[in-house]
């Protein structure tokens, strides 16, 4: 088994869509970024390359690529995941950090998205929502968010090894 964790942040601005988790997000403000700005996923993009020890998300997609500009970061994820050859996700546990948005009626969507994006089942996908406390500089007057994951991966047929021990 091996754990990865990953962390981004994001200003939050007017004018922007606000997606976390791959989720449109009611909201007056959107995250500014070269993609678009799913500082969820990036987060978890993060995790993973970090769990297989493979960098981090600006390595693999540059954010001067002109080719990356405005990107669903859903897609990303997508190139990320056949990077885990011979693995696969157990679970992954998430927080996103915001002020003045309420994250609590879209949890489950959330969690669904990232579950189906990642093949799992809802049960091994966390996401919880926390605020600032109206700290931490821009991130408690509403200006930026945050988002950590955690994610543990597993050999895909270590299960079978322990079958026939
Ligand atoms: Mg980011």
């Amino acid at each position: 088994m091996r754990v990865g964790t990953g962390w981004d942040i994001h200003r939050l601005v007017e004018g922007r869509p606000l997606r976390i988790g791959g989720v449109t997000i009611e909201s007056d403000k959107g995250a500014l970024g070269h993609s678009d700005g799913d500082v969820l996923l990036h987060a978890l993009i993060d995790a993973l390359l970090g769990a297989c020890a493979l960098g981090d998300i600006g390595k693999h997609f540059p954010p001067d690529d002109e080719n990356l500009k405005g990107i669903d970061s859903t897609i990303l994820l997508n190139r990320v995941l056949p990077l885990l050859e011979g693995y696969e996700i157990v679970n992954i546990d998430c927080t996103v950090i915001l002020e003045r948005i309420r994250l609590a009626p879209y949890i489950d969507r959330i969690r669904e998205s990232i579950a189906s994006l990642l093949s799992l089942d809802i049960s091994s996908v966390s996401v919880k929502a926390k605020s600032a406390e109206m700290m931490m500089m821009e991130v408690g007057t509403g200006d930026a968010l945050i988002a950590q994951a955690a994610v543990l991966i597993e050999e895909k047929d270590s299960k079978e090894d322990l079958y026939w021990v």
